[in-house]
């Protein structure tokens, strides 16, 4: 049966192989009978292992070559033969215990990145790297839309990461009112452009970063198209004017064919949602989407239109870094993969209140009927008109 098999194939061909059991994970013992690979709540494993022979071959699978291994395994039972090992292995692998042993020192590696290449191990199946998974965001470039209680955090988040490059664009001054959440400025950074501060604490944060900062209000898309050359991600947390900053965005990054993911905070709850350009429904689809599924859609959105609804900003920190972690986050598995992503063609909602998410009913692309991403008409859609009213 194990002939068959990808993984197996892999042992059987490559006695050179150092397969060892990922270092996140401790072994222990429970009885004579029993142990265990992992101790955290649904990420534990437990063999029943009454001859010792599957606890051998994990105390083995230390980074030392297959070889060493077997040669190991056969001296102490000598009954085993080479395909008892490589099925063993593959119980290992089947439960994503295993990686091969790698050598970091050859990809002169930053140190600060170790950790996040160890929270990826987790994710990898036997054969793949961990390593490809950070080396991808090191070689990706993001442009941020916003500086405010999203983008300054994210800010922070995206330079422990390390893109090769982050442009960032915003128009505000630092004012007193930012300082309980907008932990990048400091008292001493009052009245200054909170680009000129960002792209200074970017560089003291991690001079590896290419940074660009811009000045620039967000208007219209071509405000943001002048900026998404080269870029791999879009992440915009701008937010005001609600809705409509959105549809700005969306219209150039469906243009510029460029992944984006949106967050936006209300009262103790988050949103996240992602555009992938052509392949999963734009801002403008979740319109359509909204005036075919909810009859109260337009009324609602014509109504909010129609007060001037100031509200104080509600922006605590630790509800703020809920949602920025998830956007950074969301950045991550787009650009990486590492993990699917939660919000595409979906809102991903986060409730500050008790830390639980859930997504909503998720929207496809409406390629014949969206203005933006396919081949619709705006004014088939009564929606649309109340964007362009003011
Ligand atoms: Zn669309």
């Amino acid at each position: 049966m194990y002939l068959d098999n990808q993984i197996v194939r892999r042992f059987m061909n490559n006695k050179y192989i150092r397969p060892r059991i990922k270092p996140i994970y401790p072994v222990y013992k429970l009885n004579d009978l029993l142990f265990r690979v992992g101790a955290q709540l649904g990420l534990t494993t437990e063999f029943e292992d009454p001859e010792g022979k599957l606890y051998e071959l994990v105390s083995l699978l230390d980074g030392r070559e297959l070889n060493e291994i077997i040669v190991a395994m056969k001296k102490k039972f000598a009954d085993l033969t080479d395909e008892d090992i490589f099925e063993g292995l593959e119980i290992l692998c089947n439960e994503d215990l295993i990686e091969e042993y790698e050598d970091y020192s050859k990809y002169d590696i930053d140190d600060r990145y170790l950790p996040n290449i160890s929270y990826f191990s987790r994710f990898m199946k036997y054969g793949m790297n961990a390593y490809d998974i950070q080396k991808k965001i090191n070689d990706s470039t993001i442009l941020l839309l916003g500086l405010g209680g999203g983008g300054s955090n994210i800010l922070t988040l995206l330079s422990g990461l390390g893109p090769k490059k982050i442009k960032i664009v915003d128009y505000d001054k630092v004012e007193k009112s930012n300082l309980g959440r907008q932990l990048i400025y400091k008292e001493s950074d009052l009245g200054k452009l909170k680009v000129k501060v960002a792209v200074n604490a970017l560089k003291e944060m991690n001079s590896t970063i290419e940074v660009e900062g811009y000045n620039q209000k967000i208007e219209t898309s071509d405000d943001v198209l002048k900026y998404t050359d080269g870029v791999d991600l879009v992440i915009c947390v701008i937010d005001e004017p609600p809705f409509i900053a959105q549809k700005t965005v969306n219209k150039a990054i469906v243009e510029a064919k460029v992944p984006c993911v949106f967050g936006a905070s209300q009262v103790s709850r988050g949103r996240v949602f992602s555009v992938i350009p052509n392949i999963t429904g734009c801002f403008d689809c979740l319109n359509i989407h909204y005036t075919l599924h909810d009859d109260k859609f337009v009324e609602q959105f014509v109504g909010f239109r129609n007060i001037s609804f100031n509200p104080p900003t509600v922006a605590y920190a630790p509800a703020m870094y809920q949602l920025t972690a998830a956007i950074v986050d969301e950045a991550v598995r787009i650009i990486t993969g590492y993990m699917e992503a939660r919000s595409l063609g979906t809102q991903y909602e986060i409730n500050y209140e008790d830390g639980s998410s859930f997504t909503h009913p998720s929207w496809s692309r409406y390629e014949k009927d969206c203005p933006t991403c396919g081949n619709g008409k705006t004014d088939k859609w009564e929606i649309f008109r109340y964007y362009d009213k003011k």
